[in-house]
């Protein structure tokens, strides 16, 4: 027989039991005694125990209750009872009740207990195996879990989000549009919208091509989107046309928002490297609408796309408020 790395710990009152049944598992693996139930807790404290190996009736405390306290701190150690035969019957409720592996009744015999101990440590470590595998087995469905959780986060967003200009798309826009009228009805808030819509970018387009096109529009989409507050919010509305959502706004600041924008467009100097190219800047027109008694996205843009036709037919680079009349602003 192979003596195994695992550690007993045989607990017995009577001294010559405790040595009888050391000289018996001595084969098996290392072994550890111990007089009483506390001084058995002192030792598991200590060293790693595989097995536990207790007799039933000692004076302070027996088996029983020395199992007890140990499936509850250590449940993974293997539990053995030694007991009288006559015992037994008595004992079967509470063998139960502390998950016990097996009982020996005495006198035992040497050979079977070898066995039974051998036995015993073999389903500690087929215990700790399974223990490792449902572990792993945890922790890969927690990574994957957590793949599938930032995948849909992802797509999410994507679904959401304009792929050249990185703002939100139409789809985005509806959606935010909707939540936050019904937000300011609930909390009484003016709420504003800008349309906002590049002047002449087809010629721009005729004039540089379509990849300076596409440039320019990151840039506006990065220029706005700096220029706005973090609780308002931003969509591409159309192919070069930009729409805002200014949550807590009157028409008035809205005006005053939408001007900041446009002169911050209107001074960029947009460069592209065409051989011979007169370089020429680019502006926007912006229709500015506040929410009315009505709370329809629809009818909100509506008003507001006509604030902007009417931006574009004034002459372009300049914003108009359908609120406020005559609110009309051109400048540079
Ligand atoms: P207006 O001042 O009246 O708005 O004139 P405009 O030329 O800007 O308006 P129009 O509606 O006639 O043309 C819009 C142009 O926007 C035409 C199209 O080539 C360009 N455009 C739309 N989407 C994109 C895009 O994704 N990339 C590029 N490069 N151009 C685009
Ligand atoms: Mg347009
Ligand atoms: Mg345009």
């Amino acid at each position: 027989m192979q003596i195994s790395s695992h550690s007993i710990l045989l607990i017995d009152d009577e001294i010559e039991n405790l040595k009888a049944l050391e000289r018996t598992l001595m084969a098996v693996a290392t072994v550890h005694t111990a007089a009483s139930g506390k001084a058995g807790l002192e030792i598991i404290e200590k060293t790693p125990i595989s097995l536990v190996i207790c007799d039933q009736r000692m004076p302070e405390m027996t088996g029983i209750e020395f199992f007890k306290i140990l499936q509850k701190t250590h449940p993974h150690i293997i539990r053995i009872i030694l007991t009288g035969y006559t015992d037994v019957e008595d004992l079967i409720e509470a063998i139960n009740e502390v998950g016990l592996y097996r009982y020996v009744t005495k006198p035992w015999n040497n050979h079977e207990l070898k066995l039974m101990a051998q036995r015993a440590l073999e389903h500690f470590d087929s215990e700790a195996r399974n223990k490792q595998l449902v572990d792993e087995l945890k922790r890969v469905n927690e990574g994957l879990e957590k793949t599938v959780q930032d995948r849909t986060q992802k797509l999410n967003e994507l679904a959401v989000t304009d792929e050249l200009t990185q703002v939100g798309n139409q789809r985005y826009f509806w959606a935010q549009l909707k939540s936050e009228i019904e937000r300011s009805e609930r909390y009484k808030h003016p709420l504003s919208l800008l349309l906002i819509d590049i002047d002449y970018f087809k010629n721009y387009n005729d004039e540089h091509g379509h990849a300076v096109g596409d440039k320019a529009l990151k840039t506006i989409a990065h220029i706005l989107k700096k220029n706005i507050r973090s609780t308002d919010f931003i969509a591409r509305y159309g192919g070069e046309e930009f729409a805002i959502i200014l949550t807590e706004t009157p028409p008035k600041k809205a005006l005053e928002m939408a001007e900041r924008l446009r002169k911050a467009i209107a001074q960029k100097k947009f460069s592209y490297k065409i051989k011979n190219k007169k370089k020429k800047g680019l502006t926007v027109s912006i229709g500015v609408a506040g929410l009315s008694q009505e709370k329809d996205p629809k009818k909100l843009v509506l008003k507001t796309d006509k604030a902007l036709y009417q931006a574009k037919r004034k002459g372009r680079n300049r914003t108009v408020c359908a609120d406020l009349i005559m609110q009309s602003i051109k400048a540079i």
